[in-house]
C-alpha cells in the first residue's frame, strides 16, 4: 500500500497534511491516491469518511473511500486541477466520524455483554453504520436483556480505558482467534482494541478513547432473525 494509515494511530486526528501520489479514477469517480491519510475507508461494518481534500490549485470533497486491491481511493468531485506531487491538506467531517467511531466502539462493547450473558452464544455478523446491530445465535429473553442493560449502564457510567496494541497472531486469545482472518501467518502483527475488562479484540476500525464516551449507548429492539436474534442499537 502506497498511504500510510494515520487513522491506525489516532482515531481523534481531524486535519493533516499530504502529497498526491495518483489522481485517477474508480468505479467512474474521480479519486486521490494520497502518501498518507487520515480518512477511513469503508470496511469492517463502518462507514467512511467524509471531508475535502486541499491544494494550492484545487479543492476536492471527499464523499466516499474505499480500500480497494490494496490502496486506498478518496472518491469525490474536483473543483481545480491536482497533479501528483502536489502539498495539500486533508480535513474530515469530523461530526460524523465520531458519531462512527462511538457506533464501532458501542457494537464491540455490545458483542462483549452478548457474550457474557447470552447461553450458548455464538456470534453472526454485525453493522456498524446508520442501521448499527449485533447478530447471533443463543437463548434470548427479557431477564438476559436486563442483565445487558444493566451492565452496560454501569460501564457507561464508570467507563473504561480503550487501547490500542499490536500483538502477533499467534498470541491472540483463542476465543477471539476465530475473527482473525485464517491466511495470515502466525507472526502477523494485529491490530488489537483493547476494552478496559475485556479480552483484546482484532479490529481495524476507529475507536473511542474511554467508554463513557458512549453515553446515551441503547438497545433499540431485539427480533429473530435467521434463526438466531438481530439486537438493533443506536446512540442517542
Ligand atoms: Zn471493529
Amino acid at each position: 500500500m502506497k498511504t500510510a494509515q494515520l487513522y491506525y494511530n489516532d482515531s481523534y486526528q481531524k486535519e493533516a497534511s499530504a502529497k498526491i501520489i495518483e489522481v485517477t479514477f474508480l468505479n467512474g469517480k474521480d479519486a486521490i491516491i494520497l502518501d498518507q491519510s487520515i480518512f477511513h475507508p469503508r470496511g469492517g461494518g463502518q462507514r467512511s469518511d467524509k471531508g475535502q481534500i486541499k491544494g494550492d490549485n484545487f479543492s476536492f470533497q471527499v464523499d466516499d473511500v474505499c480500500l480497494q486491491s490494496e490502496e486506498i481511493y478518496h472518491l469525490g468531485n474536483f473543483d481545480g486541477e491536482a497533479n501528483p506531487n502536489d502539498e495539500v491538506s486533508l480535513s474530515i467531517d469530523w461530526d460524523y466520524r465520531y458519531q462512527n467511531m462511538k457506533l464501532h466502539s458501542g457494537g464491540h462493547l455490545l458483542y462483549f455483554l452478548l457474550e457474557k450473558h447470552v447461553p450458548n452464544f455464538k456470534w453472526q455478523k454485525a453493522s456498524h453504520e446508520k442501521k448499527s446491530f449485533q447478530q447471533f445465535h443463543g437463548e434470548w429473553n427479557d431477564e438476559i436483556k436486563e442483565k445487558i442493560e444493566k451492565d452496560l449502564n454501569d460501564i457507561l457510567k464508570k467507563g473504561g480505558s480503550v487501547e490500542i496494541q499490536y500483538m502477533k497472531k499467534r498470541d491472540v486469545p483463542r476465543d477471539v482467534v476465530s475473527y482473525v482472518p485464517a491466511h495470515l501467518p502466525d507472526d502477523f502483527d494485529l491490530r488489537m482494541i483493547l476494552f478496559e475488562g475485556f479480552p483484546p479484540m482484532p479490529c481495524g476500525g476507529t475507536h473511542v478513547k474511554n467508554l463513557s464516551e458512549l453515553a446515551g449507548l441503547k438497545i433499540i429492539d431485539v427480533q429473530s432473525k435467521d434463526g438466531g436474534w438481530r439486537l438493533k442499537y443506536g446512540i442517542e
